[in-house]
């Protein structure tokens, strides 16, 4: 038995986990600061885990999440003020990018994305019978996203993704970018735009834009500034031209019940978001002032610097405590990659990561 040739898929390789790491080096997980996969340091909000806890002895889990799914998707609905059809639920942004695969690619379509970029779009691409091609960001010009790059590049595929702000680099398209690359695709042609981190950033979000371009979606995600992680909860937000494909393309109740209610609960906690939000905007300041190494302005909660070697620059930074990112995987060998943590977590990694880097420089 085999399965089908696989040979061109490649593993998403995420940011190592605390347990992992201190298993590994033979520390205690609670001397580990983990900076490596771009997730809230507060937490989630304590109003989602209390709902969580709650509705493990009242709503129950042995039933499928139907009335948490509606009431999500008309609390969302109503903060975007689009209608609830235009809402996909989905187990994360992941589960969007998976959904729109579904609902756009044929066999042999090819999709458009940023290189570097995020891993998954090519992976979703591949497992439904497409192939990606990429549009490169240069380092020389800071990694900066604009319409012309795209456009020189495209060559009439069915989706385009644009991230903003981008995985890895923290950079941005503007307004303008945005629209004059869905004016100027072809009509066949779906523009994602990926905010998984557009709560950190200070544009407003392209959901502005979906009501005016049948070829815009939108993705947004509470795994970030929402601290939901590890509830796997997202969503796309479509024009209403097609928003009824949902029902065609969606797994039954691949959203789940604690994930909705906790989600909701996520929703209506300003504080809580408010309050990542602004140390988020804090920590990357202070990396981008205090690190000495070559840093470049992040719209995100993370921070990309050029370390020269990241392999021995993260490898040395995690055996004293500070788990951050390699970009290898992303093909910027000489990069990593440093999420914002709280402030004590933040100046501790900035120290650490000096202190790594004049070791590592004296060495060479
Ligand atoms: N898009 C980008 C750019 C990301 O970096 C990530 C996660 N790291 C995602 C989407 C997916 O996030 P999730 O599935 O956790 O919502």
């Amino acid at each position: 038995m085999q399965t089908r040739d696989l040979s061109s898929h490649s593993p998403y390789v995420p940011g190592r986990g605390i347990e992992e790491v201190a298993r590994d080096l033979g520390l205690d997980p609670d001397e580990l600061i983990k900076l490596s996969s771009n997730e809230n340091p507060h937490g989630s909000s304590p109003k989602a885990s209390a709902v969580v806890i709650d509705a493990t002895e009242t709503t129950g889990l042995h039933v499928y999440p139907k009335a948490s799914h509606t009431d999500l998707t008309t609390a969302i609905a109503g903060r975007w003020d689009v209608a609830d059809e235009q809402v996909w639920l989905t187990p994360g942004a992941d589960g969007a990018i998976d959904l729109l695969s579904r609902a756009f690619l044929e066999p042999s379509d090819v999709i458009l994305e940023s290189d570097p970029g995020f891993a998954y779009y090519s992976m979703s691409a591949r497992y439904h019978h497409g192939t990606a091609r990429t549009y490169d960001l240069s380092k020389a010009d800071g990694f900066a996203q604009t319409a012309e790059l795209v456009l020189d590049t495209y060559d009439g595929e069915r989706i385009v993704y644009l991230t903003t702000p981008h995985n890895p680099t923290g950079s941005e398209f503007s307004r303008e970018a945005i629209e004059t690359v869905a004016a100027g695709v072809d009509e066949h042609t779906l523009i994602v735009i990926d905010e998984a981190y557009g709560e950190y950033s200070e544009r407003p979000s392209s959901i502005e834009l979906v009501d005016s371009y049948e070829n815009i979606a939108v993705l947004r995600t509470f795994s970030k500034a929402y601290g939901l992680a590890g509830l796997r909860i997202g969503y796309a937000i479509v024009p209403s031209a097609w928003a009824d494909a949902y029902a065609r393309v969606n797994t039954p109740f691949a959203a789940n019940e604690l994930a909705c209610q906790a989600a909701l609960a996520a929703l209506e906690d300003h504080a809580h978001v408010d309050r990542s939000i602004e140390t988020a905007r804090w920590a990357r300041e202070y990396m981008r002032e205090n690190l000495d190494a070559k840093t470049w302005d992040s719209a995100g909660n993370f921070v990309l610097a050029d370390v020269g070697d990241a392999e021995t620059v993260a490898g040395r930074s995690q055996e004293r405590g500070v788990i951050i990112r390699d970009c290898t995987s992303f093909g910027l060998p000489e990069c990593v990659r440093i999420s914002c943590g709280t402030e004590a977590e933040t100046r501790t990694a900035v120290d650490t990561l000096n202190k790594v880097l004049s070791e590592v420089s004296a060495q060479s």
